[in-house]
Order: C-alpha cells, then sequence, then structure tokens
C-alpha cells in the first residue's frame, strides 16, 4: 500500500529537499497535498510531477494562475488559509510541516486532529505554542516527529533509552557567519555578509539567525517543548564543523552524539522512514579526512539571542510567541537595512520585557486567537521600539 502524504510549505528549501526523497521512489508514495505561498510555478510543476490530489497556495491573489496551471490535470486548485486547513484534514499517514513561520502552526496542528503523523520543521510551531502542539497529539494519538537536524539527532540518540536518564541535551551550533569576528566589528556587519552560512547552505533569514544564534535560542526552546525536559539540562555548544548536530548525555557519564553530514535530508528521510532507516543519498563522512572537530563555549556577549532564550524557557507561556514575533519583526528590519545587526537582539530583549510586564504571558492559556494576538501586538511594539530609537 502507498503511503499517503502531504508537503505543507512543498516549493521552499525543506520542501524541495523532501519532495526530491519522494521522486527517488515513486512506488512508495501517493502525494494528497501540496502547498506554497508565491512560487506558483513551482508548485504547478512539482503537483505535476507526483500527480498530487490538490495544490494550494496560502495567497488567494495566486489561484487564478496556479487553477491555470493545473487546468485538465485533474489536480485541485485552492487557495487561502482556510483551503490550508482543508487540505490538513484531508486523509494523509504523514504530513511534512515547513511552511516558514507562525503560519505553519495552523495547518500542523489540523494534521494532529486527524491522527496523522506530522514531520515538524517549523520551528516556530513548537516555540510559539509547544504545550497546545504536544497536547494536541497526544489526544488525537498522533505523532509528531522532529525534523530540525538538533531534534532528529536527540531523537535518534534517545531510541531505546529512558528519558528519565537523561540528565542534560546538547544542541551544537555552528557559531554562524561572525564566529571570529572581533566584537567591535558587530554593529557595523552587512546584510550580504549575515547571509553567508559557513557550513549549511539555507535560505537567507535562517541563515542570518545562525549569526546572530536566534535559530539556536528557537532550538533550545524547540527541545524543551519536544523532550519535554527543563531549560537548565538545555546546554549549547559551539562546533564550527557542524558534524556533530547534538549529543544526550545520561546519568551514567555517557554521551550520545550524532554525527553526519550537514544535509538536511537526512533528518527529512528519517522522519520519512521511520521507524526504519533506509538507504538515503547523503554523503558518507570520511572522519579521517575530518581529522579533528572542535568544540568552544559561546560568548554571551556574543550571541545575546542564547540569553533570552533562556528567560523564555523559564516564563513559559506565551512569551515564545512574542519572542518569536519580535525576532522576525527585528529580522526584516535589518534585511531592510532599518537596524543594526546587534539592534536586533536589544529590540527583542525589550519587546519581551514590555510585554511581560503588559501581560500575564506565564500564565495564559495558549490558543491558536492568543498565539496570533501577541504575535501581532510583538510585531508592531517593536516596530514602534524601532522608530522611536532611530
Ligand atoms: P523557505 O522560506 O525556503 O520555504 C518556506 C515555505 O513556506 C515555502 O513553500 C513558502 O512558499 C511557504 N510560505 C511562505 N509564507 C507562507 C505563508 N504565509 N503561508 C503559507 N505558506 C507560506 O523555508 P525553509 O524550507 O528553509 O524552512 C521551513 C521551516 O523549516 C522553517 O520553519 C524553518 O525554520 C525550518 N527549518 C529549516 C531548515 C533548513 O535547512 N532550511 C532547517 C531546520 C528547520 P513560496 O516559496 O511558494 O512563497
Ligand atoms: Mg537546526
Amino acid at each position: 500500500m502507498r503511503r499517503r502524504i502531504s508537503i505543507f510549505g512543498a516549493t521552499g528549501s525543506i520542501g524541495q529537499s523532501t519532495l526530491d526523497l519522494v521522486r527517488r521512489r515513486p512506488d512508495d508514495f501517493h502525494v494528497v497535498a501540496l502547498t506554497g505561498a508565491r512560487n506558483i510555478a513551482q508548485l504547478i510543476q512539482d503537483a505535476k510531477a507526483v500527480r498530487a490530489e490538490v495544490a494550494v497556495t496560502s495567497d488567494p491573489s495566486r489561484l487564478a494562475e496556479l487553477r491555470d496551471g493545473l487546468a485538465g490535470t485533474g489536480i485541485a486548485a485552492a487557495a487561502g488559509d482556510a483551503a490550508l486547513i482543508e487540505a490538513a484534514a484531508r486523509p494523509a499517514d504523514w504530513v511534512m510541516s515547513a511552511i516558514v513561520g507562525v503560519a505553519g502552526l495552523a495547518p500542523g496542528l489540523e494534521a494532529l486532529r486527524h491522527g496523522t503523523t506530522l514531520a515538524l520543521a517549523n520551528k516556530e510551531s513548537l516555540v510559539t505554542a509547544g504545550p497546545l502542539l504536544m497536547q494536541t497529539a497526544r489526544e488525537h494519538g498522533a505523532t509528531i516527529l522532529p525534523v530540525d537536524s538538533e531534534h532528529s539527532a536527540v531523537f535518534q540518540a534517545l531510541i531505546g533509552e529512558d528519558i528519565r536518564a537523561v540528565e542534560r541535551i546538547i544542541i551544537t551550533a555552528s557559531g554562524g557567519a561572525f564566529r571570529d569576528r572581533p566584537l567591535s566589528d558587530l554593529d557595523h556587519v552587512s546584510v550580504a555578509e549575515a547571509s553567508q552560512h559557513p557550513n549549511w547552505n539555507m535560505g537567507q533569514r535562517i541563515t542570518i539567525d545562525s549569526a546572530t544564534m536566534f535559530n539556536k535560542a528557537m532550538e533550545l526552546i524547540e527541545t524543551k517543548e519536544f523532550f519535554e525536559v527543563g531549560p537548565d539540562r538545555i546546554e549549547t555548544i559551539v562546533h564550527p564543523e557542524s558534524l556533530i548536530h547534538a549529543l544526550v548525555g545520561f546519568n551514567d557519564g555517557a554521551l550520545m552524539a550524532h554525527v553526519g553530514p550537514p544535509d538536511m535530508r537526512h533528518a527529512i528521510g528519517f522522519a520519512l522512514n521511520w521507524p526504519e532507516r533506509r538507504t538515503l543519498p547523503v554523503e558518507r563522512l570520511d572522519l579521517a579526512k575530518i581529522g579533528q572537530l572542535n568544540f568552544r563555549a559561546p560568548d554571551p556577549a556574543r550571541y545575546p539571542a542564547l540569553g533570552l532564550a533562556s528567560r523564555v524557557m523559564h516564563e513559559g507561556g506565551l512569551t515564545g510567541a512574542v519572542f518569536n514575533a519580535a525576532k522576525e519583526q527585528a529580522l526584516d528590519l535589518f534585511i531592510a537595512g532599518q537596524c543594526r545587526f546587534t539592534d536586533m537582539a536589544r529590540m527583542v530583549d525589550r519587546t519581551v520585557d514590555v510585554m511581560l510586564t503588559r501581560h500575564r504571558l506565564q500564565n495564559a492559556t495558549i490558543t491558536l486567537d492568543n498565539v496570533r494576538d501577541v504575535d501581532a501586538e510583538a510585531r508592531a511594539r517593536t516596530c514602534e521600539d524601532r522608530a522611536n530609537t532611530k
């Protein structure tokens, strides 16, 4: 029997890597839904190639274009947020959640409500609404499989282990584009410089988030929410080679490390094949050639985002949703040339501060509506902050 799969965010970097794996095994999968936003040409091409049941764009103004491109193929075309939810409700065995941003939360929740196995790349789901996501999965007997490489690594290191024997989880970080730059330079680095990742080939936003370590901050929060461990048991280590993705420390002193090439198709393929392992088209590491692996403690002055993550994890509730929105807004401002690289962490810090004072974020119930409300307010407040400090 072919497995029924859907890919949310199919036109993006993770979505395309997922399709690459799926297309190599045409007899194994039946594609239910593919979704995108603005890259309609890609969406049409892929929907035809895998003969999806439905292709959905989140942007209603692009529906006619999508419909025209799929005319005569028998593939349905749809658009808008409601269509995304409808696509997530279609019976499927496995759903890839790879929309970028908080827009990925609602379709993921809908898929979980239908008991589907959710391969979760969308970091924002766990950061903004971790407890809601995990609770929804439990209530509906659904499984969440992590796709972010660090969390896939931890998940793999925990197979056959008892979570109660875990003392700590160590998430590795490359250190990003500026790990060796003098601190005093960071006020003046450009968007182009921040968009160069030393090891991974990813989109611009996540690459800049690696330079600030906002990406790592998101991953620490993801770790807390997904593995349900206390924030004080989660550590970060700078590992410039990006070959060890994470380590799990057990109560007998053992450290289990996951080592692999920096290729997202490993983590995606692991989730696609779970609970089996199957051959994947990724590089096999030659350790003798690599020679050595390096580690150093992250400098809190260089990476203030890590301190912010700790605060978010300790406060809990809707603090993660505020943090995520402020971080996205600050990143927009940096990319638009409206703030400096080092302003981003300061702006996020102030927004979290103000909103913690204004609302009882820690104790708030996490619902989709509450996440959307604080998201909008945090973005507005971050922009206002920028305008006032210009
Ligand atoms: P991309 O920007 O490459 O792709 C994002 C996808 O989401 C595209 O299909 C895009 O459509 C779609 N999209 C954009 N805006 C919306 C919206 N408002 N509503 C619905 N769909 C939308 O992102 P990545 O693939 O890099 O990342 C996806 C997620 O996975 C993110 O949460 C990221 O943090 C996470 N992740 C990514 C990793 C990576 O290596 N890239 C590693 C680990 C996690 P279109 O392109 O058609 O406009
Ligand atoms: Mg990662």
